[in-house]
């Protein structure tokens, strides 16, 4: 056996070696590169929910019609369809004219809108 050959074998092992760990190392940073791209998009998308929050809100009552259409009391007057016939899947057929008898709600404000309103001070 010449010792030579044993070198060679040893280097060459020795270098495959390099290759592979150099090889995982840059796979490990191109997939921390990756993850923190994706955490950077997660926060642009955080940051246009916020804004999209931070807009002010429509004067929409919850029963969808504009606060404009209630009185001082809060009660709806705008002109609704009411359902007064269902057909066998409860499906609404036939309407009448009624009035929204909505109490516009006027306890306290809903967390979110709160959070909202003081993000919008930063
Ligand atoms: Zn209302
Ligand atoms: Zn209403």
């Amino acid at each position: 056996m010449n010792w030579n050959w044993v070198w060679v074998i040893l280097i060459l092992f020795w270098t495959g070696g390099f290759a592979w760990a150099a090889d995982n190392v840059r796979t490990a940073l191109r997939h921390r590169h990756e993850r923190r791209m994706e955490l950077i998009s997660a926060e642009r998308r955080e940051r246009q929910a916020l804004e999209a929050a931070g807009k002010p809100p429509e004067p929409v009552c919850g029963c969808t019609h504009h606060l404009a259409k209630h009185d001082k009391q809060g009660r709806c007057h705008e002109r609704v369809e009411v359902p007064v016939a269902w057909d066998e899947n409860k499906k609404p057929v036939r309407y009448e004219a009624g009035q929204c008898n909505c109490q516009q709600y006027v306890g306290p404000q809903p967390l979110s809108q709160v959070y909202a309103e003081e993000l919008t001070d930063l």
